[in-house]
C-alpha cells in the first residue's frame, strides 16, 4: 500500500505534509522567488522562522503563488517559530503579531517555540531579528527568567484565537515535554528536531509519536548546513557523499538526498529540505513512489554516531542544551 504523504495532527486533524521546504539561509533577495518556485514545483509546506530574517520575502512568495492561482491558502501549510527573546508572557503575542504581519497572512498553520531557551527581550526597533547575542553584548547569551509554562499559555491563546491552527515545540527533550504535558491545555502538535543518520534519536521519535505528537526532522543531510558554524560540521564526513548512502542511492536509481529524506519519511517523520535549485527541489520531494529495503535501513542504522550539529554550545553560546 502506498504511504500517505501527510501526517494528521491531533486536535485539528490538519494534514501536515511529510515533505516541506525549509527557509533557513534563503537570502532575502532570493526568498520571494525561491518560495514561489518551491510552491510551483509542488511543495505544500513552508518552514520559516523569525530567526531566518526573511519572513517578509517568504510571505511575498507565498502570496504570489496564491494570487497566481497555483495554490489556495488552505492548501498550503505555513510553519513559523517564536524566537528565544520573546518567551516572556508579555512578549509572545507581539512577536507573533509582527511575524503574521510580515508574512502578510491571516493565520499560520503551525507556530513552534524555536528553542527552550528564554533570552532577554530585545525591542523590535532595536534589532530584528535579534539572534542569539544581545545587542548590549559582543558575544554570548543573556538568559531571562521566563517559565516555559507562561510561554506555552501564550502559545495556547494564539491557537485559541485561531491565528495559529496548531502549536508545537522544537529542540525540546523528553524531560521538558513531560513537564509541559502536565500543564498543557493544548498539547503540542509537533516536535521539530535535528535528525539524520548520524543522530537517529530512535527512542525519542518513538516515544514522542506515541504521545500523539508528530515529529519533523531538520538538517536531514547532517553536516551540510553546519560547515561554517561548528567544527563538527567541518570535520564530519558529508552524508550526501557517504559511500553507504551512495550505494543505496545507486541501487534505487535515486539521489543520496532522496535516500536521506526517505529514511525519515519511512518513520512517519516529516522532512523540510532546503535547496535553491529547482531541479534539486523537485527530486527532494519525490519520496513516495519508492521505498528503502530492510537491508538499506540496517546499513543506515549502523551510521549512528550521536553526532549533533545544531548545538548552541558548539557555536559559542556556552549552553550545553542537550547535555
Ligand atoms: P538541509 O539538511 O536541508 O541541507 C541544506 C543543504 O543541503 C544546502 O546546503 C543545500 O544546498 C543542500 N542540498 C539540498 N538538496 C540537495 C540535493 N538534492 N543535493 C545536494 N545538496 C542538496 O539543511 P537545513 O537547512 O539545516 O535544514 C532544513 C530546514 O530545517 C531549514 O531550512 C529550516 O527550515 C529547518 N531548521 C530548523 C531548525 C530548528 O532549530 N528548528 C534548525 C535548522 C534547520
Amino acid at each position: 500500500m502506498a504511504q500517505k504523504n501527510f501526517v494528521e495532527l491531533t486536535r485539528t486533524n490538519d494534514k501536515m505534509p511529510l515533505v516541506g521546504f525549509g527557509c533557513w539561509k534563503v537570502d532575502q533577495k532570493d526568498a520571494e522567488e525561491t518560495i514561489y518556485n518551491a510552491i510551483k514545483v509542488g511543495y505544500r509546506l513552508i518552514d520559516g522562522a523569525c530567526d531566518y530574517g526573511n519572513e517578509v520575502e517568504v510571505g511575498r512568495g507565498i502570496r504570489k503563488a496564491i494570487a497566481d492561482g497555483i495554490v489556495k491558502r488552505e492548501e498550503i501549510f505555513v510553519t513559523t517559530k517564536l524566537w528565544n527573546t520573546y518567551h516572556n508572557k508579555a512578549n509572545v503575542r507581539p512577536a507573533f503579531d509582527k511575524q503574521l504581519a510580515d508574512l502578510g497572512l491571516d493565520y499560520v498553520d503551525l507556530y513552534l517555540i524555536h528553542f527552550p531557551i528564554p533570552l532577554q527581550h530585545v525591542e523590535h526597533d532595536v534589532c530584528y531579528p535579534p539572534g542569539w547575542v544581545h545587542p548590549t553584548k559582543t558575544s554570548g547569551i543573556l538568559l531571562e527568567a521566563s517559565p516555559m509554562q507562561d510561554c506555552w499559555r501564550e502559545m495556547e491563546k494564539i491557537a485559541e484565537a485561531g491565528l495559529a491552527r496548531n502549536i508545537g515545540i522544537s529542540n525540546f527533550n523528553v524531560q521538558l515535554i513531560l513537564d509541559l504535558l502536565t500543564y498543557a491545555k493544548i498539547k503540542p502538535a509537533v516536535l521539530q528536531i535535528e535528525l539524520h543518520p548520524y543522530l537517529q534519536q530512535k527512542r525519542l521519535v518513538e516515544w514522542v509519536q506515541s504521545q500523539g505528537i508528530a515529529v519533523t526532522a531538520y538538517s536531514s543531510f547532517g553536516p551540510a548546513s553546519f560547515a561554517q558554524l561548528t567544527d563538527d560540521g567541518r570535520n564530519a564526513k558529508p552524508l550526501l557523499d557517504h559511500e553507504v548512502i551512495q550505494a543505496i542511492a545507486k541501487k534505487h536509481d535515486k539521489t543520496t538526498a532522496q535516500v536521506l529524506l526517505r529514511w525519515s519519511v519511512e518513520r512517519n517523520v516529516a522532512v523540510i529540505p532546503k535547496s535553491m535549485h529547482v531541479e534539486r527541489m523537485t527530486t527532494n520531494r519525490d519520496l513516495f513512489s519508492w521505498s528503502l529495503g530492510a537491508d538499506d535501513i540496517k546499513d543506515i542504522t549502523a551510521l549512528e554516531m550521536g553526532l549533533r550539529f545544531n548545538n548552541p554550545d558548539s557555536y559559542g553560546m556556552a549552553l550545553p542544551l542537550f547535555a
